[in-house]
């Protein structure tokens, strides 16, 4: 009887040990939804993105790169980086030196990719990873010699479907197992160039089918069993501003068009000029509505200064404004502005094991993105410009302190310490009788000393 008792904990503690040394290893999916607003998620009804934030976590606002381009922000995101680091400074860009070009049909070049090394490919240095992605900028570009084991050649006619199913199927793939997935969407973006953020309805009608894809996106994980292993965040870019025909800059009424050579488009447009000081003089009186700034004289906070394909003037836009040398409005809505205006935001939702559930924070970094990413997936990280540490408050196996509570502990805990003190010294201070101490007259029949 005794053998067999041994026999059965012996066998229970064994499967329990088997079970705690288990870990899958950790997958990640990143999505993005490009120009997808912050604040859209208060104004539309999204059903399926609001089901999939509530079993997960939310960031509200996430503070992106300035400039608040496509490129440079989704860059910025897989490297941890801001602009100046990692060398994608803008949709257009020119290198001085060689003489090259980029731009968003011309961008499969490693010279302008090397100057930072995407997560993709530290992931797929480790042993055993294996990266997939489709479409997200730069994936289908040869970095450091790398590109991810699955990936599809930029093409915006490729359907969303085919996109996700390619991931559905290189995630389901056992040899090599796919750890890192990246899926990019070129919407609502696009709409939000054609219609402007302020026309609700075509709005309206472009989110409703996003989110119709994110709902198609988690149907499909959970079909393929995936749901429930594998880590998933939701972004974006950047956000959208409402543009104006009202609102335009036009350059040539400053400057003539001969004297320089315009790079990037606005609404921060980058200034190549033939004779700096000529250009710099007429354009800095040019309109009250966009900031001129000298490469050296750009402001600290947009950390957008160290990098030579960084041109000698920016012209940067007021919220809502159009640069322009001599056309009419290209487009109803427009991004790339200040970082700091919150229609520039986008947000950020994530799912799975490594996630807390049901909670929610208002502010994060998009370059704190990547060393979270990272820990996820257990990989040591590049060198970065973003932090853990604000990211802790999202993630399960981190303990995180969130300054508010902390400091309505603290103020609590000293109001009861107070309290309690004061009773303290109260109680230490009554004395037991205030009236001096005299010996009880006893009556000579009375017996019992404590009456009277
Ligand atoms: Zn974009």
């Amino acid at each position: 009887m005794n053998l067999v008792l041994v026999f059965l904990l012996s066998g229970i503690i064994a499967c329990s040990r088997a079970k705690s040394a288990y870990k899958p290893t950790p997958r990640l999916l990143l999505v993005s939804f490009d120009g997808f607003r912050a604040d859209y998620l208060k104004t539309y009804n999204l059903p399926y993105l609001q089901d999939f934030i509530k079993e997960g976590v939310l960031v509200e606002h996430v503070t992106n790169a300035f400039i608040t381009k496509t490129f440079p922000n989704h860059y910025s995101i897989v490297t941890g980086l801001y602009e100046e680091a990692h060398g994608i400074v803008a949709n257009a860009m020119f290198d001085a030196a060689t003489k090259k070009n980029f731009s968003q049909f011309n961008d499969v070049d490693p010279f302008w990719w090397d100057e930072a090394i995407p997560i993709w490919v530290t992931n797929q240095w480790q042993e055993n990873r294996t990266s997939a992605a489709a479409m997200w900028p730069g994936t289908d570009v040869s970095i450091h010699n790398t590109t991810p084991h699955f990936f599809m050649k930029y093409n915006r006619s490729v359907s969303f479907s085919k996109r996700l199913e390619n991931i559905i199927r290189w995630l389901n793939s056992s040899d090599p197992l796919v750890t890192f997935a990246t899926l990019y969407w070129e919407e609502p973006d696009a709409s939000g160039h054609q219609y402007g953020p302020e026309d609700t309805k075509n709005m309206s009608n472009v989110l409703q089918e996003v989110d119709k894809l994110v709902g198609h996106l988690v149907k499909s994980l959970k079909v393929s069993e995936l749901w429930d292993k594998i880590n998933v965040i939701i972004t974006s870019d950047h956000g959208m501003a409402q543009c104006s025909q009202e609102r335009l800059i036009k350059l040539d009424t400053c400057v003539e068009p001969w004297s320089y050579r315009l790079i990037d488009k606005s609404p921060v447009a980058a200034i190549l000029p033939y004779n700096e000081t000529y250009v710099y003089d007429k354009l800095k009186t040019c309109n009250p509505n966009m900031k001129v700034y000298r490469k050296e004289d750009i402001p600290d906070r947009y950390h957008y200064h160290h990098n030579e394909r960084i041109q000698p003037i920016i012209l940067v836009a007021d919220e809502g404004w159009t640069i322009v040398q001599n056309e009419t409005l290209p487009k109803l809505g427009d991004h790339g502005y200040d970082n700091a205006f919150p229609s520039m935001h986008p947000f950020l939702a994530a799912h799975g094991p490594a996630f807390r559930r049901g909670y929610k924070r208002k502010t994060m970094n998009t370059v704190d993105i990547y060393p979270m990413m990272c820990h996820i997936l257990g990989l040591t990280p590049q060198p970065n410009n973003g932090t853990l540490t604000n990211a802790k408050c999202l993630l399960v196996d981190q303990w995180c302190i969130n300054i508010p509570e902390a400091i309505g502990i603290v103020i609590g805990a000293l109001m009861v310490l107070t309290t309690l003190t004061c009773l303290i010294i109260i109680m230490k201070n009554r004395t037991p009788s205030l009236r001096p101490f005299s010996r009880l007259q006893l009556q000579e029949d009375d017996d019992d000393p404590l009456i009277g």
